[in-house]
């Protein structure tokens, strides 16, 4: 038996029966008590605040009115019935309208008795009223100790079970008849409590739930988000910290290669690229093995940093590889970096699911025997016969789309794990960093290779489509090349196929041939078709390439110039920064063209206007972030929280900074949390199951 009281089912709560109880668990995931104290008030209601009726707006929100009933009358025919109350303050009347409980309410109200209610109201031609509002009869003063109302959130469903804020605020406080201080014992140790001016654990729920006053209030939350982040930082800290125990290879000195590869570049190296290829050296020489992510904007050059820690790895007679997660980028890694590396000696080979029968044979014997000493390639390098002699450096491409797991089979590869660098043209904003990527450094290329011209973006609508056409022609007759792409539509496969096509054949209608040549690129091709069609795109043979998001990561053809996305309203904001980064790779001006439907929603607008507006990844991470919740961002499709209940990566990004600060220290001193004073944090890390909902195969 769990002595935990905390764990006990909600159903040994006084009114919550099992109907209930299913309702609670299928809705809101909430099953012991535990869950219920942590189905935390997203707002409060201040019952000493009162609005006047004339001072409602369309903007108005939750409020609290102070009246009397005029008149009630019920109106409509049995379909359509509903009651309708006239309510006056001494500034105006509104109505209120009941589309249930119509009879209870009607002997409910009595006229001329004065009420206070709370409500949202809404507006119909040009007029407040109000729909199920909460209605109390007011007898003597409003009691000061009851003036913060916490607002639950509720379903749908949950509403007619009773289970609307106001039910679920009454079994909280039927809880907190049954739960004593000594049932949720004090976890953090009192120096950590004192030093972060932190309210007990007690304390914070309780007055989360039943709060006295404002400053508790903030005093809770803050406790309450400080301890969320904090556990999720110590476990993000222990993987890492258990990581740097794992030995590495020590690149003692760099030599020929790196050292020629580096005189023989054509361009100086920006400040960023050398700042990260210290940190990768440092890195490689303190005998530990080395997780970085790498993130750099699309164009800030990440290739090149890539392939110098491999160089490093090469100089000291280890292999290095380099993972891309479509075969079209390994290809493109294959050729651009067999260019680079011209003339050092250096045998670089391309591995993919393609590679057959006895080609294949030769590589990966080269791979076993040390004769290769680059290998390029997609997932086909992890899988089971790719041997290496001595695997010293593993560089991963755009990683949101390989795994830990992934990542972890190449560790496997040798006797001692390999460096391994990942990078990702995906900015992160840098707390959502924290969270995600806690367990990694971090190198941020923020800066970008000299000479390059901001792209011109411009949002455009279906009006503008011939004047639009009119551009790429002038365009392609300066011989530019041009992208041309639609969204992929999620729910039907088939109609994202008829709705490419159709784009194409207009395309091809504007841009006939033999004047202009036309390459298409789609989901629903084979992998050997699509490639042919991409190289003759980057040969030059067409002008145009129509595609899907095929082309988001990576694609380097630089003598494109524009990027036209069509429907632009479907796609998110990093994708639509991830798509832009495709042209802006040479040296002439470039131009994304957004192209978009009139109807927009608020958010849809706002993405358009930030793309419009700059060209900084991160600037749009943090909008991105902000619109959409950081779930989406990280592809964990989650809420948006980690499974956080009340800490939110983006508002409480000072609290998580102290959390993880915090967590280091303490482990720092006490790494396996061994002292007496740590026992308490220890049990309750081993015990709690947060964060359940997170998916952590997405995460690496
Ligand atoms: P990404 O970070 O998007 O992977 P790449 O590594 O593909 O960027 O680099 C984009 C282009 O910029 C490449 O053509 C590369 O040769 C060039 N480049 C990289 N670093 C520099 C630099 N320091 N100066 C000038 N050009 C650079
Ligand atoms: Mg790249």
């Amino acid at each position: 038996m769990d002595k935990n009281l905390l764990h006990t089912p909600v159903t040994y709560i006084k009114g919550v029966g099992p109907a209930k109880a299913e309702a609670l668990a299928k809705e809101l995931m909430i099953e012991t008590f535990e869950d219920m104290f942590q189905h935390y008030p997203f707002r409060y209601i201040d019952k000493t605040k009162v609005t006047l009726i004339n001072e409602i707006s369309e903007d108005s929100q939750f409020i609290q009115l102070r009246g009397k009933v005029t008149n009630v009358q019920v109106i409509g025919d049995a379909r359509k019935r509903r009651l309708v109350a006239n309510f006056a303050d001494t500034s105006g009347y509104l109505e209120l309208i009941w589309f249930k409980g119509v009879q209870y309410f009607q002997n409910y109200l009595q006229l001329n008795q004065e009420y206070l209610v709370f409500g949202k109201p809404t507006f119909f031609r040009g007029k407040a009223n109000m729909a199920h509002p909460e209605v109390e009869p007011i007898v003597g003063p409003i009691k000061l100790t009851n003036r913060w109302m916490p607002v639950y959130g509720s379903t749908e469903k949950l509403k007619p079970k009773n289970l609307d804020s106001k039910g679920l605020g009454k079994i909280i406080r039927t809880l907190f008849e049954k739960i004593e201080a000594k049932d949720i014992p004090e976890i953090f140790p009192p120096k950590l409590l004192e030093a972060e001016k932190l309210m007990d654990r007690y304390q914070a729920f309780l007055n989360i739930h039943l709060p006295t006053d404002e400053a508790a209030i903030v005093k809770a939350q803050d406790r309450i988000k400080f301890e969320e982040f904090f556990c999720f930082q110590m476990k993000l800290l222990k993987v890492k910290h258990i990581r740097k125990k794992f030995a590495g290879y020590i690149f003692g000195a760099v030599g020929d290669l790196f050292n020629g590869f580096y005189k023989k570049l054509p361009f100086e190296l920006t400040g960023a690229q050398k700042r990260v290829i210290k940190e990768i050296r440092r890195d490689t020489k303190t005998g530990a093995q080395m997780n970085r992510l790498l993130q750099g904007d699309v164009g800030s050059g990440k290739t090149i940093v890539g392939l110098m820690a491999i160089l490093m790895a090469l100089d000291n007679g280890f292999q290095g590889c380099l993972m891309a997660p479509t075969e079209i980028l390994a290809q493109q890694h294959f050729e651009g970096i067999s260019k680079m590396v011209e003339g050092l000696g250096i045998n670089v080979e391309l591995l993919t699911g393609s590679v057959k029968g006895k080609k294949r044979k030769i590589i990966l014997d080269g791979i076993q025997l040390g004769f290769i000493h680059i290998l390029i390639g997609t997932h086909a390098l992890i899988e089971k016969q790719v041997a290496f002699k001595e695997l010293g450096m593993v560089v991963i491409d755009e990683q949101h789309r390989f795994g830990v797991e992934q990542r972890s089979k190449l560790w496997l590869k040798n006797e001692r794990p390999p460096h391994v660098l990942v990078m990702t043209a995906t900015p992160i904003p840098r707390t959502l960093a924290m969270t995600l990527y806690g367990d990694l450094d971090v190198s941020v290329i923020d800066e970008l290779p000299p000479g390059r011209k901001a792209i011109i973006t411009a949002h455009r609508y279906e009006k503008d489509r011939l004047r639009i056409f009119g551009f790429m022609k002038e365009q392609i007759k300066l011989g530019r090349q041009i992208y041309v792409v639609y969204p992929l539509i999620e729910e039907s496969e088939h109609f994202n196929y008829n709705n490419l096509m159709a784009g194409y054949e207009s395309i091809t209608r504007a841009f006939p041939p033999p004047d202009f040549r036309i390459s298409i690129v789609h989901g629903q091709m084979h992998s050997s078709d699509k490639d042919m069609e991409m190289q003759r795109f980057k040969d030059k043979e067409t002008d145009i390439l129509v595609a899907t998001t095929v082309i988001e990561v990576g694609v380097d053809v630089p003598n494109a110039s524009v990027m036209v996305i069509e429907s632009a309203e479907r796609f998110g904001l990093s994708q639509l920064h991830q798509l832009r980064g495709r042209v802006g790779r040479g040296s002439e001006q470039s131009f994304c063209i957004l192209l978009t439907g009139y109807k927009l929603s608020t958010d849809g607008r706002q993405r358009l206007k930030t793309m419009v507006d700059t060209n900084d990844g991160f600037k749009i991470a943090e909008v991105d972030l902000k619109l959409r919740g950081p779930g989406m961002i990280t592809g964990t499709q989650q809420s948006g929280t980690f499974g956080f209940h009340m800490a939110d990566v983006v508002k409480d990004q000072e609290i998580l900074v102290r959390a993880r600060e915090a967590a280091a220290q303490i482990l720092e001193q006490d790494t396996n949390l061994e002292k007496p004073e740590h026992q308490a944090l220890k049990k309750y890390l081993s015990s709690h199951k947060g964060n359940k909902k997170i998916d952590w195969s997405r995460i690496s």
